[in-house]
């Protein structure tokens, strides 16, 4: 039995998009490459300037904020992080203000993600670089960096909310275990049944969510994802722990999930985050050219190459259907043109 809608209606949650993001086809692309069926999750579509996965961890994440009656949002993340990009929007989208600490240097000129964070007016902190153990602490909620700054807004009358990096929390899980009921739906309407579900794995957070997701559908989709960075810790195992966090959260009692049982493959993340690949250039060329979709280097594109390699090294074949999540992130490209 599927217990995700009953599970989902317990949270508050704010509409920051239309949905369901659309189901389809990539025939072009499928017929190209002469392997699995391939159908794409456009949450590339959602509605928050430009779009993207952190929208689904959003509307819970915000909802939290509201409840709190915060009146301004800070965030973390990269100097083209679209999940600053989604914060500000959705704070925006909510008459809240935004403040976002940057990891790097302010660049002479503003472009893709950073522009939009320019445009919408949010208070910009170039940091410079963030050490991975900072980050960390970030997503568990120590906020060593965005503490400081929420302290300060404080102190002038404000009234701050935290959105943790990435939005990989239980709360922001609830996103893509909901997303699972909303492709279930879509394939059973299409009479398809998906053996994989592939996408970008970063902080984990989104696939988390749908490994929770499957099996509170009592679906038998495989979830793999392609790692786009390198980590210190597996990310099996944290996925794993995720999860059980997840669970624990939500209240439901389920049998703890080992790291053997999450599937992320680390074969395509080339020098690290953000490091481009021929392989990520290749798919981000093809998904243009064949389907008029726009995928990055840093997520979509590396995600997609992976999945092209995998059918090239006989992984996975014309008996299997595929649903690959283009978790969106195109703006980024118009910051490194020199690419194309
Ligand atoms: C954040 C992001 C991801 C990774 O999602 P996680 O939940 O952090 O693993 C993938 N693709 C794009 C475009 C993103 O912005």
């Amino acid at each position: 039995m599927n217990q995700i809608p009953d599970i989902v209606s317990r949270y508050g949650r704010v509409a920051l998009s239309a949905f369901p993001t659309p189901l389809e086809y990539a025939e072009n692309l499928t017929r190209f490459l002469g392997g699995p069926k391939i159908y794409i999750k456009r949450d590339d579509c959602t509605a928050l300037a430009f779009g993207g996965n952190k929208t689904r961890k959003l509307e819970f994440i915000m909802a939290k904020a509201r409840e709190v009656g915060a009146d301004t949002v800070v965030t973390l993340g990269g100097v083209q992080s679209n999940w600053v990009r989604q914060t500000i929007a959705a704070a925006r989208h909510m008459g809240m203000d935004a403040v976002a600490v940057l990891e790097g240097e302010e660049p002479k000129e503003y472009q893709g993600n950073l522009l939009l964070d320019k445009l919408m007016g949010a208070e910009l902190i170039f940091h410079g670089p963030v050490p991975q153990e900072e980050e960390d602490l970030e997503i568990q909620g120590v906020c060593p960096i965005t503490g400081k700054v929420a302290e300060e807004l404080a102190a002038r009358g404000k009234k701050p909310f935290l959105a943790p990096l990435g939005g990989a929390t239980p709360l922001g899980a609830l996103g893509y275990i909901n997303m699972i009921d909303e492709l279930k739906e879509q394939m059973d309407a299409m009479g398809i049944r998906a053996d994989y579900l592939i996408s970008g794995v970063g902080t984990g957070g989104t696939q988390a969510g749908m490994e929770c997701g499957v099996r509170l559908a009592g679906m038998d989709t495989k979830v793999l994802g392609i790692s786009i960075s390198r980590h210190t810790r597996p990310k099996e195992e944290e996925i794993a722990e995720m999860c059980g966090d997840v669970f624990r959260f939500l209240g439901v009692s389920w049998p703890e999930l080992f790291p053997g049982e999450i599937s992320v493959c680390y074969d395509y993340v080339g020098a690290g985050y953000g490091a481009v690949t021929d392989q990520a250039l290749e798919a981000i060329g093809l998904a243009a050219r064949l389907e008029g979709l726009i995928l990055c280097h840093t997520y979509a594109g590396k995600a997609l190459g992976g999945l092209i390699d995998l059918i090239r090294r006989g992984e996975l074949t014309s008996r299997d259907t595929v649903v690959f999540v283009h978790t969106g992130g195109g703006v980024a490209n118009f910051a490194h043109t020199e690419l194309f």
